[in-house]
């Protein structure tokens, strides 16, 4: 990935830092976003894991949330980590009515999809395009429950699409983050890349 590629990692609430350090690993520039101007200075987005009430709260409160709404419709980057795979729906079940949704994607998703028996589990789950299988850590993950047409299914447990790609934007309930394995962070930089080649074309 060429150097002056800046990734930002919404940092208001949840593991952030998680994706900090797999975007040190690959080579990335990387900057927190707290505040609008944070906006400006970056290529793409990545929204973590944590608990998608709060984080609405927090974009709310600090008014990045209209900011980055008004970003994501003009087609900005985006990938979205199990909180942030809610964050980014255009619809939520068992949401809290007053939680807010970015609209990043054609899909809705159910909070706390795998109810509390499996609140967690792990499994190692085959993604297009790799060779070996990911292994995916789940955690209170939501549940695609519709989405449409145009959304593409990399991944599958049991029959949910569990890592979904639409235009520029990339969502995963699970959480890449929280593993070793660089691979679903990769996805997003070429689909970062593949759209800076194309705008500059
Ligand atoms: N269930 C959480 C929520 O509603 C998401 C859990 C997670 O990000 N690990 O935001």
């Amino acid at each position: 990935m060429n150097a002056q590629t800046t990734i930002g990692v919404l940092a208001l609430q949840g593991a952030f830092d998680a994706h900090v350090q797999h975007l040190n690993a690959l080579g990335v520039d990387v900057r927190l976003v707290k505040t609008d101007a944070d906006l400006d200075e970056i290529d793409g987005l990545i929204i973590p894991g944590g608990e998608s009430t709060t984080m609405s709260n927090l974009l709310v409160a600090s008014g990045l949330g209209k900011t980055l709404s008004k970003k994501i419709d003009d087609g900005f980057p985006v990938f979205g980590t199990c909180a942030g795979m809610i964050m980014m729906a255009n619809s939520i079940i068992d949401g809290r009515p007053d939680q807010i949704v970015l609209n990043a994607m054609d899909i809705q998703v159910r909070r706390n999809g795998y109810g509390r028996q499996n609140d967690s589990f792990e499994q190692d789950i085959n993604i297009e395009s790799f060779d070996v299988p990911f292994h995916a850590l789940f955690i209170r993950a939501p549940i695609i429950e519709k989405m449409a047409n145009d959304v593409e299914v990399l991944s599958t447990v049991n029959g949910h699409p569990v890592l979904v790609r639409q235009g520029k934007a990339l969502a995963s309930s699970f959480h890449p983050e929280l593993v070793s394995d660089l691979r679903v962070h990769e996805i997003f930089l070429s689909m970062i890349h593949d759209s800076l080649t194309t705008s500059k074309r």
